[in-house]
């Protein structure tokens, strides 16, 4: 094969990409040509172009070929989009391409003839290093690359790959060297936010709580970034004020105290303040420089522990603001948005591990409460599967009613015998858990173990995991035996009472309605003798015949009184509404001549309608009204008013009078039938009015009692129901 001849300026082409960043091999192979002698080239190369940049252009002793190559491998290098520079044997600047302005923000005269050291006056150690590694090229020439960060002209810090290779000049000498920079910022900042976020996950899978993990993560991001100190705040909802929880820092006792005197106080909301906005916000501040920044309030304690430039993120988790970090550096930083995203984006991790710390604290304490709640309680709790069948159930259940789980776990219930359910019982509630519904209180009468039953009750609900897809029915179960039989004893004395009521009631009516065939026996016999034998009959015989028929008239009127006492629970009529005015009147028509004959003055309010048996409501109004004419004083006329008031649910009437009052003591007794506080002779009666008002209102669920003064008057109060709507 014969040897291919390179032009001079498809070498320089060649060199080029090598310069431009693409891997020795791979330009080797694809042109192929031998690693060293693309090293030779390169190395001839450098040297030919910077010795034009050194020496002014001259006419090439080599012929016009050569000088031709060379101007395009120097248009070439000044259109390069890598910054390419120069630099003399005494370590001075010679010149750059147009990238390495662009890089630096410098134009190149004003570079030119500058050492490290001056052009890094701001950086002594990044003009350290670089004259380090021109000092060993020096020593040993040849090519040299080392990484390094440099801080450029818009302050931002900038990471960069050097290469750097020496060229001689025509003597053969070392002349210089040419070097180039590669910007690795952005693999770099990817690697370092990767470790970062890679070690704050690691702090956090290791801790239990935030505060455990806090230290760590803020020594992390500080470390790796090159900030002095971070600290960790939160707003405590409780007290409506937040505070700083954890804090890291370099080993320096200034930024000590500062962090110690941040952590002593409380912060109101609403006070100016560079935490304060970033829990308002939910977004990241930036303070360029503390001490000249009004709204940051430890702006001049935090410049006396020598910090410069701050800034603060929030810990988030979706909108919510949990709390907020902030880092402090000695020097001047300007706001950077990949250090803010970083920062946001571990703000969010952590914000993530506070809601999971939260949820699993919650989760314990809703395990532990419901434990104690299944250990405390005289009920058990069960579970069923989605098909009905019992999957579990507590201890309590074989403590409370003695009945073997086993018989039940994997069952259905309804595949057990139950006493009180028919068959279509067990239908109504198979549809309703085929529903999905809850169910409250459903009773189940079980054979027990001992041969007598257990009553049992149960309320459940559905059960639906994430996917909302039906899971089975969990519920509790107690043990109602004894209250069903409580319930059972409690009725059968109420039959029993009921019972004896109507007995008794049947036998006051028949008692007092067969007694009065012999009274009239009695008094018409007595008569018959006092008409055919009154002559005969002496003074004494006649007066004793007169007592008899007396007794017989008086026990005629007692016995009449106990019928209608008795008829006001057996013969009542149905209620209905009645207007109770028209009643008050009918009762003072009856009681006109007493009315009249005493003297009386009746006053009334308008009386409203009432639900009620008319016959008793008169009777009630009539005896009321006749007491009070009755029961008045000697010497007064009596003053009667009938009056009602509207007590919300009910209707309080009373019936007051200026009588001769009542002593307190018998305010209970004067209802009782037969009770009476006066002799035949005082004020006749048999002392059963006030007992028929009272069974008639409490038949018609009301109340009735008495007010009195003795020697003033009385007023008595009875209550009706109002009519409820839709009531007839
Ligand atoms: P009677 O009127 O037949 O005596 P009541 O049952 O109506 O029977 O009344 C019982 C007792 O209550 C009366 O004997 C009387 O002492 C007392 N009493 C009832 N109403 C009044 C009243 N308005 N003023 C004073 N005492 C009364």
């Amino acid at each position: 094969m014969p040897v291919r001849q390179w032009d001079p300026a498809s070498k320089a082409k060649i060199v080029l990409e090598g310069l431009k960043g693409k891997p020795e091999t791979a330009i080797c192979k694809r042109h192929r040509i031998k690693p060293a002698e693309y090293r030779r080239w390169r190395k001839e190369f450098l040297a030919k172009v910077a010795s034009s940049f050194v020496s002014p252009r001259r006419p090439s002793r080599e012929g016009d070929e050569r000088s031709k190559a060379l101007r395009v491998a120097q248009d070439l290098i000044e259109v390069l989009p890598i910054p390419v520079f120069f630099k003399a044997r005494d370590g001075r600047h010679l010149g750059a391409n147009k990238a390495w302005e662009a890089y630096f923000g410098v134009r190149r005269e004003s570079f030119i003839g500058k050492t490290v050291e001056e052009l890094f006056s701001q950086a002594p150690e990044v003009a350290a290093k670089h004259r380090a590694v021109d000092e060993e090229l020096w020593r040993n020439p040849g090519a040299r690359s080392y990484e390094l960060q440099v801080p450029v002209r818009d302050g931002s810090v900038r990471h960069t790959l050097n290469y750097k290779a020496t060229f001689t000049g025509a003597d053969g000498e070392v002349a210089g060297l040419i070097g180039t920079i590669i910007d690795i910022t952005e693999r770099k900042r990817a690697e370092q936010r990767q470790a970062i976020e890679h070690r704050v996950s690691r702090i956090l899978s290791e801790s239990e709580t935030v505060a455990a993990a806090m230290p760590g993560i803020l020594a992390a991001f500080c470390e790796s970034l090159g900030w002095a100190c971070g600290a960790r705040w939160s707003m405590d909802p409780k007290i409506g004020a937040f505070g700083c929880e954890e804090a890291w820092s370099v080993d320096d006792p200034d930024i000590a105290t500062f962090l110690a005197a941040s952590r002593q106080s409380n912060y109101q909301p609403g006070h100016a303040g560079f935490i304060r906005r970033v829990l308002g916000t939910g977004q990241p501040v930036w303070i360029v420089d503390v001490s000249a920044d009004d709204s940051f309030l430890r702006g001049a304690q935090a410049a006396k522990a020598g910090l410069r430039s701050a800034f603060a993120l929030p810990i988030r988790l979706g909108d919510q603001v949990l709390g907020a970090m902030e880092f402090f550096h000695r020097e001047r930083r300007l706001p950077d948005e990949w250090l803010l995203e970083t920062g946001v984006t571990i703000g969010n991790q952590i914000g993530h591990f506070m809601a999971r710390v939260q949820a699993e604290r919650e989760l314990r304490e809703g395990e532990a409460r419901f434990r104690s709640l299944t250990a405390l309680s005289s009920d058990w709790y069960w579970e069923q599967d989605e098909h009905f069948r019992i999957t579990s159930m507590s201890s309590r259940f074989l403590e409370r009613t003695g009945i073997d789980p086993a018989l039940y776990i994997g069952r259905k219930r309804w595949e057990q015998p139950a006493l009180n359910l028919t068959e279509s019982d067990w239908e109504r509630h198979r549809a309703q858990l085929e529903r999905h519904e809850p169910f409250f209180d459903f009773e189940i009468e079980r054979p027990g173990p001992d041969g007598t039953s257990v009553w049992l009750s149960l309320s459940g609900e559905a059960v639906f995991d994430e996917g909302r897809r039906f899971r089975g029915y969990r519920g509790v179960g107690t043990d109602v035996t004894d209250r069903k039989r409580a319930q059972g004893v409690l009725r059968a004395a109420y039959e029993e009472l009921a019972r004896s009521n109507a007995e008794l009631q049947q036998f006051a009516y028949v008692a007092s309605h067969d007694l009065q065939e012999p009274l009239r026996m009695i008094g018409s016999y007595t008569q018959l003798l006092e008409r055919r034998y009154g002559d005969r009959l002496d003074k004494d015989a006649r007066e004793f015949m007169s007592f008899i028929v007396d007794g017989a008239t008086r026990m005629k009127q007692l016995i009449e009184d106990l019928l209608a006492y008795s008829r006001v629970g057996t013969r009542g009529k149905e209620m209905r509404p009645v207007q109770a005015q028209a009643f008050l009147d009918k009762a003072l028509v009856n009681l006109r001549a007493a009315v009249e004959q005493s003297g009386a003055a009746v006053t009334h309010d308008s009386l409203p309608e009432v639900n009620a048996d008319d016959t008793q409501l008169a009777q009630l109004l009539q005896n009321l009204v006749a007491n009070a004419i009755k029961f008045r004083k000697r010497n007064e006329a009596p003053r009667i008013h009938v009056g009602v008031e509207d007590a919300g649910d009910e209707w309080r009437f009373s019936v007051a009078d200026n009588g001769i009052g009542i002593e307190p003591q018998y305010f209970e007794r004067i209802f009782l039938v037969f009770q009476r506080l006066h002799t035949q002779d005082e004020y006749p009666g048999t002392g059963i009015g006030l007992a028929i008002c009272r069974k008639v209102v409490e038949r018609h669920r009301g109340r009735i009692w008495v007010e009195s003064v003795y020697g003033e008057g009385s007023r008595f109060h009875f209550t009706l129901p109002k009519i409820q709507k839709g009531e007839t």
